[in-house]
C-alpha cells in the first residue's frame, strides 16, 4: 500500500488518502511493466487525484497467466461452494470424537468459496465510507448514493452470489435410449471483465460476484476515469483470503489494456459493460481471436411513458429522477419521456417545478441531488447535445447550460419539449442530465414510437389501467419494464438488453449462466446392442 496524493478537501467528509494506485496481479500490487502512469481527475475541480499505473498488453498477459495458473492448478475452481459433509458415522463409531470433528469442520470451512466471498462482502461493509468517498472524488457520484446504496449493494450482491456458490447443479436427463446421462456445470475459465465509470462499485460486484461463485478466475479492467475503488476491492479480496491469481485488476486505457483483453487468446470469456460502439469492437476482437463468448451490457435510450390517468405529482417526480439520477450517467435513464396529450400541459408544469428544485452541487453535500459529470469529455459531449437540441428546433423548457458558479464539470438539469422522434436528442444516448419530452395520443402510437430506437434496455409504463400496462409491457422490446416505478433494481431481477443494448443477463441467478459451461456426460445403462 502507498499514498501519492489525495483529492481536494470537502467540508462535509474527510477525503481518504489514496492507498492503492498500482496494478493488482497475482495477489500483489505491482507497477506496470512500462512504468507508465495516467492521471485520475477529480471532476469537482478538474484537479489530479493520483497517478495510476497504466497497464498495457504485456501487463494483461501477466494477469492472464496468473489467472490461468489459478484456474488450471489453483484451489479456487476446485473448492466446494460450501463444506457440509456430515460424517455421523465417524463420530458415533469413535473414529473421531465430536470435538476434533468440529475442529476439522472449522478448518475446512475456511476453504470454501462461500466463506471467502462472505468475508469479502463484510470487509466492503466495514469500509463503506472510504470506498464511497473514493467513488465520489473519482467520478463525481453522490456520496450519499454510494454510501447508502451502491457500496452496501455491492456487498449484498457478493453475498447473494456466495449463497449460490453451493447450488450450482447440472441435471439428470431422461434420454430416448438406454443411456444414463447428466450435465455438469463447470466454470467457464479465465474471465476478462471490462467495466465503465458510471457505477464503478456496483458494476464491479455485478461482474465479479457471479464469476467467483461459478469458480472462475479473472481480471478486471476498470474504466480509466474511475480506477480507485476497483484497486481497493482487490486489496479487500486478498484480506478476505481469496487465493492469489483468482482476481486481478489491470488499470489502463480501453484501446490498449481493454483491447488486449478482448483479443487475448487465453481468456475464455469477456463480460463488457460500456458503449454500443465499443461493444461492437469487443465482439469483433473476440471473433478475430479465439472466438471467446462475450456478454454485452450497452447503451440505451429508454422510453418513460406517462398515460392520462397517471398521478401527475408522483410520476413527474419519478420521471425527473429517472433521467437525472447519477447526473444522467445511467444506462437505463428514461430520457425519452412520452406524455399523453390529456395531461401533457399539467405534467410539464410539474416537471419544471421539480427541475427547478433539483439541487446541483458538491456531491459530498447531503442536500445535493446532482454532482459533476464524470470528466471533461463527457461534460463537453453533453453540452454539445444541448446545443444540437436547440439548433434542431426543440424548445428548451429549463436548464440548458453549464452551472456558472462552479469550477468543476457541472451541468444544469435540462428539459426539452416539442421534441420530435427524428431529432438527435431523441435518438442518441446523451448520458447526461438532459430529458426530451414527447407528446402522444394513443396506445398503439406510443408503442410504435417507443420501439423506434436501435436500443432496448429499459422502459417505464405509468398507468393504473392494467390492460394498458400489460399490453405495453409485452409490446416494448426491452430487457426490463418498470410499471409505475422506475430504476427499481433488485439483486433477484435479471438485467440486460435487447437489440443494440447488448445481450446476456446480469443480476439474478441468470447471471451465473454467463460464467458456466454445460458439459454432457452419457454412458450406456447396460450392455444394449442399440
Ligand atoms: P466505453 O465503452 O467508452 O468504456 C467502457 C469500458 O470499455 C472502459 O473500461 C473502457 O476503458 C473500455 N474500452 C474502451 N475502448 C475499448 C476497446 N477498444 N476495447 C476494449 N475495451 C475498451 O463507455 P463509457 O463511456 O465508459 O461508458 C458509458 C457507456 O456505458 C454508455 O453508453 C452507457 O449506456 C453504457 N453503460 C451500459 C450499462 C448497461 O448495463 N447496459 C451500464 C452502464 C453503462
Amino acid at each position: 500500500s502507498e499514498s501519492n496524493g489525495s483529492g481536494v478537501e470537502s467540508s462535509y467528509v474527510k477525503i481518504p488518502q489514496i492507498k492503492f494506485t498500482k496494478l493488482f496481479i497475482n495477489g500483489e500490487f505491482v507497477e506496470s511493466l512500462s512504468g507508465k502512469t495516467f492521471e485520475t481527475i477529480d471532476p469537482r475541480t478538474g484537479e489530479v487525484i493520483a497517478k495510476i499505473s497504466e497497464g498495457d498488453k504485456e501487463d494483461v498477459d501477466l494477469a492472464v497467466k496468473a489467472a490461468r495458473q489459478a484456474f488450471d492448478h489453483g484451489p479456487w475452481p476446485r473448492l466446494p461452494g460450501f463444506f457440509n459433509q456430515i460424517q455421523i458415522i465417524k463420530i458415533i463409531t469413535g473414529h473421531e470424537n465430536a470435538k476434533s470433528y468440529l475442529l476439522f469442520q472449522k478448518k475446512k470451512k475456511k476453504k470454501e468459496r462461500r466463506k471467502i466471498m462472505l468475508k469479502f462482502a463484510d470487509l466492503i461493509d466495514e469500509n463503506v465510507e472510504e470506498i464511497a468517498a473514493l467513488d465520489t472524488i473519482d467520478g463525481g457520484k453522490l456520496y450519499s448514493l454510494g454510501k447508502a446504496l451502491e457500496i452496501p449493494g455491492a456487498a449484498e450482491h457478493l453475498r447473494y452470489c456466495a449463497g449460490a456458490a453451493d447450488k450450482i447443479h447440472g441435471a439428470t436427463l431422461k434420454m430416448s435410449r438406454e443411456l444414463q446421462a447428466y450435465t455438469l456445470l463447470e466454470p467457464i475459465g479465465v474471465v476478462g471483465h471490462i467495466i465503465p465509470w458510471n457505477s464503478p462499485s456496483y458494476m464491479f460486484a455485478m461482474k465479479v460476484g457471479p464469476a467467483l461463485a461459478a469458480g472462475c478466475t479473472m481480471l478486471v479492467k476498470p474504466a480509466e476515469q474511475t480506477p480507485l475503488s476497483a484497486l481497493y476491492y482487490a486489496h479487500l479480496a486478498k484480506l478476505a483470503g481469496l487465493p492469489d491469481g483468482v482476481l486481478n485488476v489491470v488499470t489502463g486505457y480501453g484501446r490498449t489494456a481493454g483491447a488486449a483483453i478482448t483479443s487475448h487468446m487465453d481468456i475464455d470469456k469477456v463480460s463488457f459493460t460500456g458503449s454500443t460502439e465499443v461493444g461492437r469492437l469487443v465482439m469483433q476482437a473476440a471473433a478475430l481471436s479465439n472466438l471467446k463468448p462475450v456478454s454485452l451490457e450497452l447503451g440505451g435510450k429508454s422510453p418513460f411513458i406517462v398515460f392520462d390517468d397517471a398521478d401527475v405529482d408522483k410520476i413527474a417526480s419519478l420521471a425527473l429522477q429517472g433521467t437525472f439520477i447519477n447526473k444522467g450517467e445511467v444506462c437505463v435513464a428514461g430520457s425519452r419521456v412520452f406524455v399523453q396529450e390529456g395531461i401533457y400541459d399539467k405534467f410539464l408544469i410539474k416537471l419544471v417545478e421539480n427541475a427547478k428544485a433539483w439541487v446541483v452541487g458538491d456531491p459530498f453535500d447531503p442536500n445535493v441531488q446532482q454532482g459533476p459529470q464524470v470528466d471533461k469529455n463527457q461534460y463537453e459531449r453533453v453540452l454539445k447535445f444541448i446545443e444540437i437540441g436547440k439548433k434542431e428546433g426543440a424548445t428548451l423548457l429549463t436548464g440548458g447550460g453549464k452551472l456558472s458558479n462552479r469550477k468543476g464539470y457541472y451541468i444544469e438539469p435540462t428539459i426539452f419539449t416539442d421534441v420530435s422522434d427524428d431529432m438527435t436528442i431523441a435518438k442518441d444516448e446523451i448520458f447526461g442530465p438532459v430529458m426530451s419530452v414527447l407528446k402522444f395520443k394513443t396506445v398503439e402510437e406510443v408503442i410504435k414510437r417507443a420501439n423506434a430506437t436501435k436500443y432496448g434496455l429499459a422502459a417505464g409504463v405509468m398507468t393504473n389501467d392494467m390492460n394498458i400496462a400489460n399490453k405495453v409491457s409485452r409490446s416494448i422490446r426491452a430487457g426490463v419494464i418498470w410499471i409505475n416505478c422506475y430504476l427499481d433494481f433488485d439483486i433477484d431481477l435479471p438485467f440486460g438488453g435487447y437489440k443494440m443494448s447488448g445481450f446476456g443477463r446480469e443480476m439474478g441467478l441468470e447471471s451465473l449462466n454467463m460464467y458456466l459451461q454445460v458439459k454432457s456426460v452419457a454412458t450406456p445403462i447396460y450392455d444394449s446392442p442399440w
